[in-house]
């Protein structure tokens, strides 16, 4: 309900109960959001978009080696998500995403709908022509992308103690992947990974890590070929971790 909209009801409600006190009773639903607004409590069993909008959110609070499906599907792989996100951030963890959940994400995210500490302008550099063009899927598939990754990586800087997490590279075009001398295969060109740099604050092997309960399949680091000055994420439909050194 639409805060002013209560306001006056509860008004109408006093005028009508005369001198009996009246509790004043929550809107029910958070404030309304720049990008994005849930109008329902969602529950075990709901389905649709704005469940598809609430996976995004959670995706980095899986288990370990396990990968959220943006399915619109309220299941019980949602379910415990949710209540890792509730949990993380001081909430009770019922595994109902209501009013408390909502304004914790509406908190966490920007105007864009990606969350606050991370921002489309640092995934984008693609050998400097910094735009999502010339992958292997359309600028705004490798856009929706890389916000899951966002959200993920979200997640995995607030586990791992709020800090920083520097990108060096993400998003690449066919050609740029190949100037860098990225795999032929690489998820970057499909906005679908992302390079942690040696600056971030927690330490290679601590995002290494932390990227194995943060719903990432593909996970790189010191050791493995080439990946020595950074942390390789990404999404994919099997499980690929390396980091001998790790
Ligand atoms: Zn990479």
């Amino acid at each position: 309900m639409h805060k002013r909209l209560a306001y006056l009801l509860a008004v109408l409600v006093l005028a009508i109960a005369g001198t009996v006190t009246v509790s004043v009773v929550a809107a029910p639903t958070a404030a309304a959001d720049d990008c994005y607004t849930w109008n329902r409590t969602l529950s075990p069993g709901a389905s649709g978009a704005d469940v598809t909008q609430l996976q995004i959110r959670v995706a980095g609070w899986v288990s370990y080696g396990e990968n959220l499906a943006l399915d619109g599907s309220y299941g019980p792989a949602t379910t415990n998500a949710v209540k890792r996100f509730q949990s993380g951030y001081g909430l009770a963890a019922d595994g109902i995403a209501g009013p408390a959940t909502f304004s914790k994400i509406y908190a966490l995210q920007d105007s864009d709908c990606t969350p606050a500490h991370f921002a489309y302008s640092e995934f984008d550099d693609n050998c400097g022509a910094n735009n999502f063009n010339g992958g292997k899927v359309t600028a705004a598939t490798a856009k929706e992308n890389i916000r899951r990754i966002m959200w993920q990586l979200e997640a995995m800087r607030h586990k791992l103690g709020d800090r920083g997490i520097v990108i060096t590279s993400s998003f690449r075009s066919v050609s740029c992947n190949s100037a860098v001398g990225g795999s032929s295969t690489s998820l970057h060109m499909y906005g679908q990974a992302a390079d942690l740099g040696l600056s971030s604050g927690p330490s290679q092997c601590q995002m290494w890590n932390a990227g194995k309960s943060a719903g990432f399949e593909e996970l790189l680091s010191q050791g493995y070929p080439d990946h020595n000055d950074h942390t390789h994420v990404g999404n994919k439909s099997s499980r690929f971790w390396s980091a001998p050194n790790c």
